[in-house]
C-alpha cells in the first residue's frame, strides 16, 4: 500500500510540474475557478462537438493538487462524450468525498485514482475538485468566474 502511495505521489508531481493540455483554446467555452482558501485559480477551455469533448485545455496557477487534477482532468475526459464526462466527475467528486475507510473502485477512476488520498484531507478536496467544478461551469456556457468569494 506504501508502495502505491508513492507511485500516487510521483504521478501528481510529475502533472503538477509538467501539466498536460496546458494552454489557451480559441474557439469553445471556458470558465474561471477560483479556490479562495487555497489561492488556486484556472481557466478550463473546452471544444464540444456532437456531444463529445473534442479538446479541452486549462490555464492557471495553484498549488500542486489543484494544477495535477486539472492535468488529469484534461486527459480523462478529452474524447468522451459531454455525459461520459458529467458522470467521471460524479464518481470523482463522490470518492474524494466518500470517508476515508470505505472503499473506492480504483480501476473505474483510471488515473484518476491518484487523488482519492486527498479525502482525509477536507481542504485538499477543494483543490482536487476546483478543475472539475470549472469545467462544469464551461460545459454549461457559464462564463462568470466559478468562486466562492
Ligand atoms: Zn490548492
Amino acid at each position: 500500500m506504501s508502495d502505491l502511495r508513492e507511485l500516487y505521489q510521483q504521478v501528481i508531481l510529475d502533472h503538477s510540474k509538467r501539466p498536460r493540455n496546458f494552454g489557451k483554446l480559441e474557439c469553445g467555452s471556458q470558465a474561471k475557478g477560483h479556490n479562495p482558501l487555497c489561492g488556486d485559480r484556472l481557466t478550463v477551455y473546452v471544444e464540444t462537438r456532437d456531444g463529445k469533448v473534442r479538446d479541452v485545455r486549462f490555464e492557471g496557477d495553484g498549488c500542486a493538487i489543484s494544477v495535477a487534477s486539472a492535468s488529469l482532468m484534461t486527459e480523462a475526459v478529452r474524447d468522451q462524450s459531454v455525459d461520459a464526462a458529467h458522470a467521471l466527475f460524479e464518481r470523482f467528486h463522490s470518492a474524494v468525498t466518500s470517508s476515508h475507510d470505505s472503499e473506492i473502485d480504483l480501476d473505474d477512476l483510471g488515473k484518476l485514482a491518484v487523488l482519492t488520498g486527498v479525502r482525509q484531507f477536507p481542504m485538499r478536496v477543494k483543490c482536487a475538485s476546483l478543475a472539475w467544478h470549472t469545467l462544469e461551469a464551461a460545459l454549461r456556457g457559464e462564463t462568470e468566474q466559478v468562486t466562492t468569494e
